[in-house]
């Protein structure tokens, strides 16, 4: 497959944030359809830090990984964990100053350095450093975000065509993050000067969600109208089934969440009748399988009431199936996405 291909189809990238999807191994991630990936830029750089990655052949030779790996910028993560005071640091013009917690070491994220951090992870999609607040900002604080975002991005590409020759010598693709929080008019306008400036992707930055859990679609209308449709256009951070097609028919095409992953481990499965929760009493003689129309591993070969004796029970085994099945069922989501697109190309 193709780093292009990401232009084209639909995607939903499971979180390998250490560089592993948990309790999975890489040839069971491969099983559930999965085609790319994303890892986390500020949790590698900490741990084992990106020259480790680098000199062990990169995330993709480290993982045994033949599909496609997007890294994101760091930004997100490190800002809200300083504007949070979960962790010590300073956001200023120039990115971000802070310190891990655990080891004390001081780490510095600009628009250049989380391009050579990714160039070292050695994924194939890069994202610019964004200016990323609360959800809740005024409009001048969302204007000076929008102002900072575009610098970034454009000293991010710069960088990236003058260390590295761009996309053209590494084939690596770099896209940069829309924000402007509620003010349609600021997500125009940062869309339309990230265009002007030309990346191979646009993605939805900020909150997907409101306070009532719904997702922004006027501000995800806003961005996607502004940007050309032959891109990748990632929704960061969506989401929810029934949230991905609604972000999918606005014509966002990749997208991620943590949710997949983290409900599984808490034996929340989704279904092709609504979500169960396999921990519960009424699943304990339950002969059926997770869902019936499901093919993979767990679905083919175990029972819920199996896999609630083994939450209850306390075995690994349990999330790393209750994981296998979550993936694949939105795997299987992600194709029919495809192939109605397909239908209705022709
Ligand atoms: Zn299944």
């Amino acid at each position: 497959m193709t780093v292009d291909q990401l232009k084209k189809k639909n995607f939903f990238m499971p979180d390998a944030t250490r560089g592993a999807v948990r309790n999975l191994t890489t040839k069971q991630l491969e099983e559930t359809g999965t085609e790319a990936i994303v890892t986390n830029t500020l949790h590698l750089l900490i741990h084992p830090g990106p020259d480790v990655v680098s000199e062990l052949g990169g995330i993709k030779e480290m993982m045994g990984w033949k599909g496609l790996v997007l890294t994101d910028s760091g930004g997100f993560q490190v800002f809200s964990l300083i504007h949070s005071g979960k962790w010590r640091g300073k956001v200023h013009h120039d990115g971000a100053t802070f310190q891990s917690p655990k080891e004390g070491n001081t780490y510095e994220l600009t628009p250049e350095s989380t391009i050579d951090i990714q160039m070292k992870i050695g994924s194939d999609v890069m994202v610019t450093l964004d200016d990323c607040r609360d959800s809740e900002i005024t409009r001048e604080e969302a204007e000076e975000s929008v102002k900072r975002t575009i610098e970034w991005a454009k000293r991010g590409k710069e960088h990236f065509e003058k260390e590295y020759g761009g996309t053209a010598k590494t084939g690596k693709l770099l896209t940069c993050v829309v924000q402007g929080a509620k003010y349609l008019d600021l997500r125009e306008k940062c869309a339309n000067e990230l265009v002007k400036i030309g990346f191979d992707g646009y993605n939805f930055g900020g909150y997907v969600v409101d306070k009532n859990g719904d997702l922004v679609l006027d501000e995800m209308k806003a961005v996607i109208e502004n940007i050309p449709k032959d891109t990748i256009r990632y929704a960061m951070g969506v989401g929810k089934p029934e949230d991905i097609i609604a972000a999918n028919k606005l014509g966002y095409n990749l997208f991620d969440t943590v949710l997949v992953t983290r409900n599984a481990r808490h034996g929340t499965l989704y279904t092709s009748q609504g979500e169960i929760k396999v921990g519960n009493s009424s699943m304990a003689l339950d002969k059926s399988p997770v869902d019936p129309s499901c093919g993979c591993e767990c679905c083919t070969n175990y029972t819920r009431a199996y896999i609630h004796h083994m939450f209850k029970a306390g075995e690994a085994t349990a999330q790393t199936l209750a994981t296998i099945h979550n993936l694949t069922y939105y795997q299987t989501l992600i194709k029919k996405l495809n192939s109605s697109l397909i239908e209705e190309k022709y």
